[in-house]
């Protein structure tokens, strides 16, 4: 779309028949995914925001589920700031409606890539229901083609592209957690439910159905893994053992389990994004991401952001866009896929743990009287469209001030007090003469 505003002419290649379509065949099973201001924003530019925002469930903080019982909620900010659950078919086909209304965007649906020759820009497609082979010759190549990509198994051939490619050793099986008889979501719609157990992790998120759609996250093989759960019993008694508020709520469990297969979650990272003046690689086809962090498709709209300033800035100079658009994006998603790998241990075991929740309310404490000074880690990742590898940055400077309350005797007791208030006070003040403090004013 930002292409197409442009006024070049786009043609798109899908494998999979239009998902607009009700009977369209063999697409994607959909995941319930979170899209953020980051991405939001990038969706906003190309006037599609709103329409997306009402496909989507507002998710204010997350709570945790204990075998005793509820925690507390954490909020995600002290500004009501959401992240918007949506399923990605959803997503794509609200993305495709609005597409759809530029008359220079040409669709070729059932269309898979199969070949690629990168000096020509030419492609070999194969339609997927009549097996016809066909070449398309083009003056500019997009790989938007996943984390599996086509065209970047192509540029691995070439001499000094460097590839790699990590597996967690966890996967994920998608679940539901039905609404009630009452016709309810079975746990607040607004919430990220997270049932943390040390090495493994069940997930939540509410649909706009009322409908939850959990994630069962755990090692692929071990004493507790998918490898270990042979039978029904088996994963009706990690349920009840391990998630026993779920159990009345899922009455298709031990079917739907079975009938569903654990995924595998990859960290891709490679270089050079980009072919001559020619093909580059976008969203996961450049940087595969796991998702802890909720960041892979904000990433991927972004990277269209950040590509649409470099033709600002370079018009129709492509191996200057190009040059510009991996220099200003690969340090940043390298950064969020090694920072996406780290946050599961955070979410599995972290959330429940009582100093980790009292440095997360401290940091709230002190972003409520300084709003525009210190602003926690996650928020910038979601909830703002800094940079990456800035967040990171101004986060090493500034954790130091939370480092220096948590060090402070009882600060169990005393972190809501006026004593520690003006402790914060002082930090702040030592914090802003150390620190350039236009620099940390701008942060907002
Ligand atoms: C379980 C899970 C949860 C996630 N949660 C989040 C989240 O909460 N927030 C978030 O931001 N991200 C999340 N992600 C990541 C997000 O889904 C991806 O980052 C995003 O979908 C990448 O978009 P893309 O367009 O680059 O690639 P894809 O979504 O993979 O799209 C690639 C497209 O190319 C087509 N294609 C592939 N190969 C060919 C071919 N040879 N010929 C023709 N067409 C082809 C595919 O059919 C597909 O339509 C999650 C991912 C997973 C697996």
């Amino acid at each position: 779309m930002y292409l197409a505003r442009r006024e070049y002419q786009v043609d798109v290649f899908e494998r999979y028949s239009d998902l607009r379509r009700l009977d369209a065949p063999g697409h994607r099973a959909s995941i319930s995914m979170t899209l953020c201001q980051r991405g939001l924003q990038v969706l906003g530019d190309i006037g599609v925001e709103e329409a997306i925002r009402l496909l989507a469930v507002p998710v204010y903080g997350r709570r945790v589920h204990m075998t005793t019982g509820l925690g507390p909620f954490q909020p995600y900010g002290n500004r009501d700031e959401a992240l918007y659950n949506i399923s990605r078919n959803e997503l794509n086909r609200a993305l495709l409606l609005h597409a759809a209304c530029f008359p220079n965007i040409r669709f070729h649906y059932d269309e898979k890539c199969i070949d690629v020759d990168l000096a020509t820009t030419t492609i070999s497609l194969q339609n997927m229901q009549t097996g016809v082979i066909t070449r398309h010759h083009s003056d500019l190549l997009f790989a938007a083609d996943g984390a599996y990509s086509v065209v970047r198994r192509y540029m691995q051939r070439l001499d000094r592209f460097n590839y790699s490619q990590r597996y967690l050793d966890y996967g994920y099986r998608e679940l539901t957690i039905p609404v009630t008889a009452m016709g309810e979501p079975a746990f607040d719609r607004n919430e990220l439910h997270l049932w943390p157990r040390g090495h493994y992790l069940l997930l939540g998120f509410a649909n706009r159905d009322d409908s939850i759609t959990v994630s069962l996250f755990l090692p692929f093989a071990g004493a507790l893994s998918f490898a270990s759960l042979q039978t029904p019993e088996d994963v009706r008694q990690l349920f009840a053992q391990s998630f026993p508020d779920t159990l009345a709520h899922m009455p298709w469990l031990e079917e739907e389990y079975f009938a569903r297969s654990a995924n595998s979650l990859v960290t891709i990272q490679c270089s050079p994004w980009v072919y001559r003046d020619r093909v580059a690689l976008i969203g996961d086809a450049a940087h595969g991401i796991v998702p802890y962090y909720g960041q892979g498709a904000n990433a991927g709209f972004e990277d269209c952001f950040i590509l649409d300033c470099c033709l600002d800035r370079h018009g129709n100079n492509w191996q200057s866009v190009f040059a510009d658009y991996e220099m200003l994006r690969k340090p940043n998603t390298d950064l969020i896929g090694d920072l996406a790998a780290q946050h599961f241990t955070e979410l599995c075991d972290r959330v429940n743990d009582s100093r980790f929740l009292l440095r997360k309310q401290i940091e709230r404490k002190v972003n409520q009287l300084y709003p525009n000074v210190y602003i926690p880690i996650y928020s910038m990742i979601a909830f703002s469209s800094r940079p990456y590898t800035q967040a990171m940055e101004i986060e090493r400077r500034q954790s130091v001030v939370i480092d220096r309350l948590m060090a402070l005797d009882q600060i169990e007791e005393r972190w809501n007090s006026a004593e520690v208030e003006q402790i914060i006070h002082e930090l702040i003040q030592e914090f802003l003469s150390d620190h350039c403090y236009e620099e940390t004013v701008s942060l907002v």
